[in-house]
């Protein structure tokens, strides 16, 4: 028998499998030789009151063992299968060649960036030259964005698709059970590499291919239907079923399909800079203490406000992070960040940003490019006036709102280099004005936030893509080629990691092979 029930345990005691089974036998006033063993379910932390508690949910299995978990699957080989082409082996392209390998289809995914190993070079060379190679860096190599993240998996995708398969998966890997179960579950930089190196060697164990250094630079068609690619090593590879998930730093792809007269549609996306304060901050006002207690995670939060109609929000919080510069070309900044698994640096940074409409750039209702060169021209501002070599553009937060030069910048962790500039300079008005109404809003939300110890760098502005891949909703092609899938975040059909995994199997299952 199984009995499922939640406790609230404060955190000295969350380790402590003795103190869980007792108070879990109290409560359901059972003989505690009954229960031959307990699984933790869900875990989420309340802070809402002055004790921070975690809350688990928690199977009892009374009378009877409770059976081990399987996750490792095993595929027949696909070597005689059907191709599917992946173009990029970001999660959308990862999890679209592993559907493959379920439904019994032959993945030849296509990278133009590194392994996951060779990657590491290009990055160091980032942070220590501001030196970026425009195929090899934070958002281009083998598991796309995603490698070098903070690999937070909590989505709001629910609707889209299978959720926990995706971790499931990713525990199938080699992550760790605990993402089942946290309510805001992550894996860490220095994890998740180990576990896409895995993934591709399983793809290649059962019959796929995976080319790095190759870049897709056209895509064949005869009477409306793909043939296959061509790619920058000179070679043609076919097929008659092409996933495009290449993400959305990669704008010689939204040109190949301009070039080639496929439909493209400007899409909103968000912009504005990554905030970072010092993690003992964050953790004050969110667990009402002076020091953290060991067994708490550092902590989070998730901010939203309103100003003059526009929404103002955080985004891609890393607690105990890095902020990373993921340009991906030469003349422009770009920030985002990423946290390791134990989330143990001391500094939590936040993009924080607002929605750019079609309507900020009216030129976009008629210019699927419009708001990706808007895009553009603030991040090369943003290279300009940071001087150059990836030096990115910073300022204090109160300074920022006041208006104010900072004369001096505090201790950050962005690695290339921060700048004191006025940021107003950066942004466009209206995102300044949106930031500067917010920024305070938050302080009054949470305690410590609004301060100068505080830092704004510029700027945030990859978080979606600026235009989108039409597809059709049923078929997933595009609506003027057949064969075509327009795939993942680049294409504008999603938004994290774990929905760009969703996306990529969906794709996978909406081929037909006759
Ligand atoms: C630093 C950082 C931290 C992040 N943190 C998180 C997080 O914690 N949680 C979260 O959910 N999301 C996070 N994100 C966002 C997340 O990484 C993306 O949403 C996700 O990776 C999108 O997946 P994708 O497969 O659609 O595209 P991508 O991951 O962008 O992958 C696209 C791939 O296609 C390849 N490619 C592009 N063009 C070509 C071509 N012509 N030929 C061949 N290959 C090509 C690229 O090299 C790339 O590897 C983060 C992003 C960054 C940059």
């Amino acid at each position: 028998m199984q009995k499922e029930i939640e406790l609230a345990i404060t955190p000295e005691y969350i380790n402590d499998q003795e103190h869980i089974l007792q108070q879990g036998t109290n409560k359901l006033k059972l003989d505690i030789s009954r229960v031959k063993g307990f699984k933790i379910r869900k875990r989420s932390i309340d802070a809402r009151g002055r004790q921070v508690l975690y809350r688990i949910r928690i199977i009892f299995f009374i009378d009877e063992n409770p059976a081990p978990t399987v996750f490792k699957k095993n595929f027949k080989s696909v070597e005689k299968a059907p191709r599917v082409i992946i173009i990029g082996a970001g999660p959308a392209g990862l999890f679209a060649a592993y559907r493959c390998l379920e439904r019994g289809l032959r993945p030849i995914v296509i990278e133009r960036g590194k392994s996951v190993q060779e990657r590491r070079r290009d990055l160091a060379k980032i942070n220590r030259e501001g030196v970026v190679n425009p195929e090899s860096n934070y958002c281009f190599g083998e598991g796309g964005a995603g490698t070098y993240s903070d690999g937070k998996l909590y989505t709001r995708a629910d609707k889209r698709g299978n959720v926990q398969k995706v971790l499931e998966v990713f525990v199938e890997y080699g992550a760790t059970e605990d993402i089942l179960v946290d309510a805001r579950p992550h894996i860490g930089t220095n994890k998740l590499p180990h576990i896409i190196e895995d993934m591709r060697l399983s793809i290649i164990e059962h019959g796929g291919e995976v080319h790095f250094d190759t870049r897709v630079d056209d895509i064949l068609v005869q009477s409306d239907k793909v043939v296959g690619v061509k790619t920058s090593t000179g070679d043609v590879l076919e097929a008659s079923n092409i996933i495009v998930a290449t993400g959305h730093s990669a704008r010689d792809v939204f040109d190949l399909f301009k070039r080639n007269n496929w439909l493209l549609e400007a899409k909103p996306f968000a912009l504005g800079v990554r905030i970072e304060h010092p993690q003992a901050i964050i953790d004050q006002a969110q667990y009402h203490c002076d020091i953290r207690h060991d067994n708490l995670p550092p902590a989070y939060y998730n901010l939203v406000e309103q100003v003059d109609n526009r929404g103002v929000f955080s985004f891609c919080m890393c607690p105990g992070g890095i902020i990373a510069p993921c340009a991906t070309h030469h003349d422009e900044i770009v920030v985002n960040g990423w946290s390791p698994s134990k989330r143990n640096n001391p500094h939590a940074n936040s993009g924080t940003v607002i929605q750019i409409n079609l309507e900020d750039v009216p030129e976009s209702l008629t210019n699927a490019y419009a708001l990706l060169d808007f895009q553009r021209a603030v991040e090369q501002k943003a290279y300009q006036l940071g001087g150059g070599s990836l030096v990115a553009p910073a300022q204090r937060m109160v300074d920022f709102v006041n208006n104010k030069t900072s004369t001096t910048l505090p201790e950050n962790s962005y690695k290339p280099g921060t700048m004191s500039v006025d940021l107003v300079e950066v942004l466009p008005d209206f995102v300044y004005q949106s930031l500067k109404g917010a920024l305070p809003l938050f302080g009054k939300k949470m305690k410590g936030y609004y301060t100068n110890e505080a830092i704004l760098v510029g700027v945030e502005s990859r978080t979606s893509s600026p235009i989108r891949i039409p597809r059709d909703k049923e078929t997933y092609q595009h609506p003027q080629v057949k064969g075509l899938f327009p795939c993942g975040e680049g294409a504008g059909y999603a938004g994290g990691i774990v929905s760009a995994a969703i996306d990529g199997m969906n794709c996978v299952d909406a081929i037909k092979i006759y």
